[in-house]
């Protein structure tokens, strides 16, 4: 299949890109490299593009793509709250051009990145497909409001789909080519990492009231090779013309901000200084995927996706990769 990949040279799109380098597929990336950096697209042909610039869009897409996998939005909580206008108009607006212009191409397969935080705080855990989205914050509603356009577009237009709930992505190329770097860093284990070699203070801690056994928060985090070869799985399901569907990724493990500090001193063997602080505003108690479908429907099995080995592969691309870009 010839494959655009969307957002490609992010965090997450970069792992994809690496991925593809073993298969026969035909990929180029869009990117606008506004939060991804250059070197992360190897040796794919990037066409540097903002997903606002339609006209641009339309005519990369006249490429004779297959299949768009769409890596491209915004992802941090709290900034979504302060700037709801950057996250609507990135995560909604400029996703329906990119699909309007599949639609007007005939471009029918569509691969998706959602997130957990469309179920905002769940009634029942683990948390399955079926569960209603009731996003509590302003990028889990940029994400909800895209998958029910999705909806939509594959009644009227077959606009196939494979949507995919990511939960709490983490882990680096276990070559450490690659790995996870975000400016600037909210997510917990790169800020953990940050702490224990001193390229920060200390990590805080968001909150130790809430009601888990160690009062703090509880996520399930899954290895973002794991979360790739997910990916491959959906395109074969689009490519079998299997229709559009919803899978949940995560492995059904939970841990508490507690737990991955304790893990990442035993990883790297060295002290991981933290302040204890108030909760952030838009986090759920606990987060638990209910991945049964991925496993029973893709076939997928999670290989890499366990603490110890996440953090390790983290580490690594920490000690090797981070900051030579
Ligand atoms: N967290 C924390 N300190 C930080 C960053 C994150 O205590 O500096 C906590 C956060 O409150 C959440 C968990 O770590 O409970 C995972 O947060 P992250 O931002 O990595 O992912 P999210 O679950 O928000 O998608």
């Amino acid at each position: 299949m010839k494959i655009l990949v969307v957002g490609g040279a992010g965090y997450i799109g970069s792992h994809m890109l690496k991925r593809f380098q073993d298969t026969e597929h035909k990929v180029e990336v869009l990117d606008n490299l506004s939060t991804g950096f250059e070197t992360n697209c190897l040796d794919f042909t990037l066409h540097k593009c903002d997903l606002a610039n339609r006209e641009k869009v339309y005519s990369i897409l006249q490429n004779n793509y297959d299949l768009v996998m769409h890596f491209a939005s915004y992802i941090n909580v709290g900034e979504s709250y302060i700037n709801p206008k950057k996250y609507y108009e990135n995560n909604v607006t400029n996703t329906l051009n990119l699909l309007d212009c599949m639609v007007d191409l005939k471009i029918s397969k569509f691969i998706f990145s959602s997130t957990a935080a469309v179920y905002g705080e769940p009634s029942l855990i683990p948390i399955d497909e079926e569960q209603p989205l009731k996003p509590v914050n302003p990028y889990g509603n940029t994400k909800a409001i895209v998958e029910n356009i999705l909806a939509d577009y594959q009644t009227t237009y077959g606009l196939n789909q494979v949507i995919f709930r990511y939960f709490n992505v983490a882990g680096a190329d276990p070559e450490a080519e690659i790995g996870e770097f975000h400016q600037p860093e909210t997510h917990l284990i790169p800020l953990i990492l940050d702490a224990v070699d001193g390229k920060r203070d200390a990590l805080t801690i968001f909150g130790t009231d809430y009601d888990t056994p160690d009062g703090t928060c509880i996520r399930d985090y899954v290895h973002v090779c794991d979360l790739v070869e997910a990916h491959i799985l959906g395109l074969k399901w689009l490519q079998e013309d299997r229709g559009s569907r919803v899978f949940n990724l995560g492995t059904g493990d939970g841990f508490s901000v507690r737990e991955v500090v304790e893990h990442a001193a035993q990883v790297t063997k060295k002290t991981v200084p933290i302040i204890e602080s108030a909760r952030r505003p838009g986090d759920c108690t606990k987060l638990l995927s209910g991945s049964s479908r991925a496993v029973s429907e893709l076939g997928w099995s999670a290989t890499r996706s366990n603490m110890k080995q996440m953090i390790t592969d983290a580490w690594r691309w920490h000690q090797n990769g981070d900051y030579k870009k």
